[in-house]
């Protein structure tokens, strides 16, 4: 009986820093057990060998930010059985999604000295405004742990078990004193996707929601009490505008701030 064929994973970057690549590089002793379990047909940033598709795992980092990522990403899914995003750029644009509040055009002309060699969107955006993704990881970078088990669940075939309640309840698992109640700091926990372990806040720090809006975030009843903090429009507007600005939730919550704004 010939040996039977393990699954092809591919990893492809679009717009964006790495980081989440090198999350899964940063996997080191699992990786190996992963190596052995699949075949790494495409990544660019661990190998240069590349096997040609179709692949059965692709894993996505990054947003599109030109027609040739526009392009480009209908290619990878079509050549895809199981697609998943992984990280804050690729499931909601990214940092660079600030431009989509911003003239792009006037950006293009201040920061670049020849500025028609410059190819781009107007717009930073997720790869799942483009084409069907199958699951989403969120975070910036993403949580290794939760990349294992997303890619364990895949070869398994069975429903990741990602949890999408807030990082206020990892605080409470952890023990932490809640920084927003008992110190005042501004933290964006409340609203905010679980998964990192609620890292700042165990550092007495806000959380700046890097992984992203949790899947019920009351951000009316947040921004209500980061003003009664004494927060003032713009300051809770640049919370809402940082890894995730363009993710709805959180850009519908720095919209109404500015929109209330303007009518004072
Ligand atoms: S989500 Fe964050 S860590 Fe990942 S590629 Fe984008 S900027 Fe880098
Ligand atoms: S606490 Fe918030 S900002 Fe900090 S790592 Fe977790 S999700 Fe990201």
């Amino acid at each position: 009986m010939p040996p039977e064929r393990k699954p092809r994973v591919a990893v492809f970057k679009f717009a964006s820093c790495d980081g989440c690549q090198l999350s899964v590089l940063d996997c080191e002793d699992e990786l190996l057990a992963i190596a052995g379990a699949v075949d790494i047909a495409d990544f660019r940033e661990a190998s240069k060998a590349v096997l040609e598709g179709p692949y059965d795992l692709s894993l996505v980092e990054g947003s599109v930010t030109t027609e040739h990522d526009a392009a480009r990403i209908k290619e990878i899914r079509a050549q895809s059985k199981f697609l998943m995003t992984i990280g804050a750029c690729a499931t909601s644009g990214g940092i660079q999604a600030l431009r989509n509040f911003g003239n792009v055009e006037e950006y293009r002309k201040v920061v670049y000295a020849r500025p028609e060699y410059i190819s781009t969107l107007a717009t930073s955006t997720a790869i799942a405004d483009h084409i069907p993704v199958d699951f989403e990881l969120r975070g910036c970078p993403i949580s290794k742990f939760q990349l294992l088990e997303a890619i364990a669940s895949f070869l398994q075939g069975r429903a990741p078990n990602i949890p999408n309640e807030s990082v206020c309840n990892e605080c409470k698992r952890r023990g932490n004193i809640c920084v927003l109640v008992a110190h005042g700091t501004p933290c964006l926990g409340p609203v905010t996707q679980a998964g990192c372990g609620a890292i700042c806040p165990s550092f007495v720090r806000g959380c700046y929601g890097c992984f992203g809006p949790q899947v019920t975030p009351n951000t009316v009843s947040l921004i209500s009490e980061l003003k009664t903090l004494g927060m003032a429009p713009p300051a809770v507007q640049r919370l809402f505008r940082t890894f995730n600005a363009n993710a709805p939730a959180f850009r519908a919550a720095s919209e109404s701030v500015a929109a209330e704004e303007a009518r004072t």
